[in-house]
């Protein structure tokens, strides 16, 4: 089977193991694993900020940004395709009172500042205040797009002026990052917070930091322990993530190009599957006017594993373990199947 349903489902290869064996570690709860912290402080300098926090998921990393920003009763703005609300099992609004309001985002997920502004409502008015802007890059659902830079610094500015907070969720910035050439810490450095996953792309079987500055993390630290998120000798992943941030950030071109081969081969024989070619690891395919499930089903028949994310939309996802060639046949598989 080659498996394209998500860039979680790598497996950690034998030297990333490896990394894992002979990391020191101690009880994280103590602030006693060196690993955990090295992993932390290395992520927060790549991304120009002061403080990292080493988390379970990318979800709970989400959560804490979110809550070191918005007070309970206040609202966070993002997209109506964004993971903190399509994804997130209602955590922000369940755990911390936290409600969103979204805007349209026109299927890629790209942000845009002029569309954020109507929405911001002044705090301590009659309506529930605004307290901060989400953004997401790449954009999962929005097919992995990446944020324009502009439009990222307008939207900092836009912060700025309304002093509200913004938070990137960061889950597959390495994927922009690796496409854009701009640094981590260019991106990084006009957030307030950031989460990225060493789970997706990168490899490492488990694990996301949120970084920020040291007051942020120090408050989000104590918020894990109450999610029941802290944990002892953690240092055993955080080597693994250590040696996916070492050797597998340019790697995820390889990735970018698999994407770009499934979908070229797509686009040769259907061209109504693919809006837009993929700018990073993901291919979203419509599969009108049959159904997602319909697709899914025929692709696995065919040796190709793909996941449905809406009725009739479903994604293939390159990653580490999948290489150029299976992306090669699995793009002519998918090409025979929607001809
Ligand atoms: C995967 C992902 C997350 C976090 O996911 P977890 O499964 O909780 O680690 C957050 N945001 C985006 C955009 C993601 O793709």
């Amino acid at each position: 089977m080659i498996d394209l349903r998500s860039d979680t489902l790598t497996q950690p290869s034998r030297a990333m193991r490896e990394a894992a064996l002979d990391a020191p570690v101690g009880d994280d709860m103590y602030g006693e694993d060196s690993t955990v912290a090295q992993l932390e402080q290395r992520t927060a300098e790549l991304l120009g900020h002061e403080a990292g926090l080493f988390v379970v998921s990318g979800t709970l990393s989400n959560l804490l940004g979110v809550f070191t920003l918005v007070g309970s009763g206040e609202e966070v703005l993002c997209d109506e395709q964004a993971h903190i609300v399509r994804a997130e099992s209602g955590s922000h609004a369940g755990l911390h009172g936290v409600t969103t309001r979204t805007w349209h985002s026109a299927g890629t997920g790209i942000a845009d500042a002029a569309t954020i502004e109507p929405l911001i409502a002044a705090r301590g008015g009659l309506l529930t205040g605004t307290a901060a802007i989400e953004i997401e890059n790449t954009h999962n659902f929005g097919g992995g797009t990446i944020q324009p830079y502009q439009n990222l610094l307008d939207i900092h500015d836009l912060a700025k002026r309304y002093d509200l907070g913004l938070h990137l969720d960061g889950a597959r910035l390495w994927n922009a990052h690796v496409v854009t050439g701009i640094p981590l810490s260019d991106y990084g450095k006009l957030f307030d917070s950031v989460s990225v996953c060493y789970s997706k792309g990168l490899g490492a079987p488990v694990g996301s930091v949120l970084v920020s500055n040291r007051a942020a993390i120090a408050k989000a630290r104590i918020r894990r322990r109450a999610l029941g998120g802290a944990w002892r000798q953690a240092g055993v992943l955080a080597a693994m993530a250590l040696y996916a941030l070492d050797h597998n950030i340019p790697r995820l071109a390889d990735d970018h190009a698999g994407a770009a081969e499934i979908a070229r081969q797509i686009n040769e024989v259907a061209p109504q599957v693919i809006a837009a070619p993929p700018q990073t690891n993901i291919v979203v395919m419509s599969t009108l006017p049959r159904t997602a499930a319909e697709v899914v089903a025929a692709a696995k028949a065919r040796g190709v594993a793909l996941s449905a994310v809406g009725a009739n939309t479903v994604r293939a996802v390159a990653n580490l373990n999948v290489s150029y060639d299976e992306c090669v046949t699995a793009g002519r598989v998918l090409s025979e199947l929607f001809a």
